[in-house]
């Protein structure tokens, strides 16, 4: 098989075109092949698809085509152009090529697996190209995209919140649930930001929406109300977005009650005249009561009460009773309810006690 026709092959080019002509040079480390087509053809029109004969040529360009033996590989032509009636002189489609891309569409698949992989610059590295031919690659695969997605709502959306980079402003990502599709993209997480997703639909188009699956951010769930009927009962906060709250509410009670506990148990006063509020001595006084039960009940252990009871209280809370239990006390008879002696912090314990 010959170079021209292996290149035909390759390139799977019909037609009325053909390889022309192969040139390796070793020297520059590349190969160019020179495409050609038949005469006395019509061409379609890109517009209209009117049938017509070439009119004249473009300028002679080059594409980007899949490395030949690690050679980068160009495909050279002179693309035909019509004088269409309608529509004026265009060049016409190329089979090889997108209009206005550098790079032959075998090429371009190539470098949309590698770029799903690694980031822009990493696939200019791998592919040796610029930074801005990458990019250029990404942002035609989106308009490819965007032109194939259909327009319709789905169901069931999610409404999501994602910086963009680290220190960057938010963007906000509407999600196909069920698809897996993410919708619409906008800057910012402004009211705003969601209104343009919604104001995309007609009313009729946005009753088919039965749920919206969110995070408890006040301008997403205002956007929601003013585009969607019934919109309280659509709302969903996810359980990811529930949990992290749920999670920073505990941990906030949590510090309170223990930098409280502790401040009630260093302050326990020895004498029964307190000039401290009674409730603060009460829980210290419980506290110490605790910590003598327990070491009560913990036969066969030389432990004692600490003279100063306040200090049994302290280490209860500091040391947590999991680890003392552990090496020193039996579990209580029977067990505090829900609470596993060997994995409960002293303060968990104290926290227990307290609140009966
Ligand atoms: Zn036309």
């Amino acid at each position: 098989m010959r170079d021209i026709e292996f290149y035909a092959q390759v390139l799977g080019l019909t037609d009325p075109w053909f390889v022309e002509d192969v040139d390796l040079s070793v020297e520059n480390k590349r190969v160019d092949i020179t495409v050609s087509h038949h005469e006395g053809r019509l061409w379609a029109c890109p517009a209209c698809e009117a049938e017509l004969p070439v009119f004249d040529h473009s300028e002679k360009r080059a594409w980007r085509h899949l490395d030949t033996g690690g050679f980068p590989t160009w495909l050279n032509a002179r693309p035909p152009r019509v004088k269409c009636p309608t529509d004026g002189v265009r060049q016409v489609r190329l089979p090889w090529a997108e209009p206005r891309s550098r790079f032959t569409t075998a090429f371009e698949r190539l470098a949309i697996d590698v770029l799903k992989e690694t980031d822009i610059s990493g696939a200019a590295n791998i592919l040796k190209m610029t930074w801005d031919e990458c990019w250029g690659i990404v942002e035609r695969a989106v308009a490819r995209g965007k032109a194939a997605k259909k327009h319709r709502v789905p169901a069931l959306i999610g409404v999501d919140e994602k910086a963009a980079r680290k220190g960057h402003s938010n963007l906000t990502l509407v999600y196909d649930i069920v698809g897996g599709t993410v919708e619409y993209i906008a800057d910012d997480r402004k009211q705003a930001s969601l209104d343009g997703y919604f104001d995309a639909f007609s009313p009729a188009q946005r009753d088919t929406i039965t749920a919206v699956a969110m995070d408890m951010w006040e301008p997403y769930i205002n956007s929601v109300k003013e585009h969607l009927n019934n919109a309280e009962n659509k709302i969903v906060f996810d359980r990811f977005h529930i949990m992290k709250h749920m999670g920073e509410a505990v941990d906030t009670v949590r510090k309170g009650e223990h930098s409280e506990l502790r401040w009630n148990i260093e302050t326990l006063p020895s004498s029964s005249k307190s000039s401290q509020p009674p409730s603060a001595e009460r829980r210290g006084a419980r506290l110490a009561s605790a910590w003598m039960t327990l070491t009560r009940k913990n036969k066969g252990s030389t432990a004692r009460p600490p003279k100063n009871s306040r200090k049994c209280g302290a280490n209860v809370v500091r040391h947590g009773l999991g680890r003392a239990t552990k090496g020193q006390f039996q579990p209580l008879a029977p067990p505090l309810p829900g609470l596993s002696m060997e994995r409960t912090t002293g303060f968990e314990l104290a926290t227990l006690l307290l609140a009966r």
